[in-house]
């Protein structure tokens, strides 16, 4: 496994390596999650490129940037075992050099949901990615479906821009209790971890109510929010019943293939997660 800093080594590494080459962009702080999109990788792909780098531009003033949890050595051994070919560590001053002024707006998928919640956010995303698309020129990215807005949002900026590359989206990796696995699982304590699996049975219950033949999204919401109010620990931000596609909130009768999510603070921690609707 070679490690890189600088673009200039990154592109002669890069150059050595067999296609199709398949990227695995991180933020680092690795979990089973990230692997298992390494894994993919490795079974499509002769060859596997993993990016770790804690993207600034996609932290609002107020969030969690300085925090972000980090330990590079554990990353690489992790990624190492895993059969990664290279990794790529920019720093931020390599990513934005000084006198950076090129952004990737991606208009209407990143208007609501995550995006309503964290303005900015998706702009700094779709930069980012389209950077490491352009400078590892890889044949496969891939993607987990845990940020579903995200995976939305860079498959329609790698049509838009001609990227010459296939988008691959991954399920979402979850604890043993359901808790969809995350760096920011870190930051809770004992008791706001055991709080943490609301989330997912939110989405259970929504799942169970359709099955029984509940259609309207309205209610579907509705039954979300109990579930999360039952926990004292939680505060839900939103919660989603949305077209898939366009991202936009239902209104009426929901389909199989909905796309429910919420985002939701335990204690100052921001979770989310979703599922498909009847999948
Ligand atoms: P991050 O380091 O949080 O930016 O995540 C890097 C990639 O891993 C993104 O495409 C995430 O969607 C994906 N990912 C994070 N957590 C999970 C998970 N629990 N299951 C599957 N993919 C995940």
């Amino acid at each position: 496994m070679k490690t890189v800093i600088t673009v200039q080594e990154l592109r002669q590494a890069r150059s050595s390596l067999p296609n199709p080459l398949g990227l695995v962009p991180t933020m680092g702080y690795l979990h089973a999650g990230h692997l298992s999109l390494v894994e993919r990788a490795r079974k499509e792909c002769a060859s596997v490129a993993v990016s770790i780098f804690v993207n600034p531009t996609q932290f609002g003033p107020n969030e969690d940037l300085a925090a972000y949890p980090r330990d590079v050595d554990r990353d690489l051994s992790l990624l190492e075992q895993a059969g990664t070919d290279l990794v790529w560590l920019p720093t931020p001053e390599i990513m934005y050099p000084p006198g950076f002024q090129t952004w990737v707006e991606v208009e209407h998928l990143t208007r609501p949901l995550e995006g309503a919640m964290r303005p900015g956010h998706f702009r700094g995303v779709a930069t980012v990615v389209a950077k490491l698309f352009n400078a590892v020129q890889p044949q496969k990215a891939y993607f987990g479906q845990k940020d579903a807005q995200q995976a939305a949002v860079i498959r329609r900026m790698a049509l838009d821009l001609n990227f010459p590359l296939q988008v691959v989206v991954c399920p979402i990796v979850r604890e043993p209790d359901g808790l969809a696995m995350s760096s920011r699982n870190t930051y809770l304590d004992e008791r706001q971890r055991q709080a943490a699996p609301v989330l997912h049975r939110a989405l259970l219950a929504a799942q169970a109510a359709f099955q029984a033949g509940e259609r309207q999204a309205d209610k579907l919401r509705q039954v979300m929010l109990e579930t999360l109010q039952s926990e004292p620990l939680a505060r839900p931000q939103y919660v989603s019943c949305a077209d898939p596609e366009t991202l936009q909130e239902i209104e009426g009768q929901a389909p199989p293939g909905a796309l429910l999510s919420m985002a939701v603070y335990i204690g100052k921690t921001r979770l989310i997660d979703n599922a498909f609707l009847g999948l």
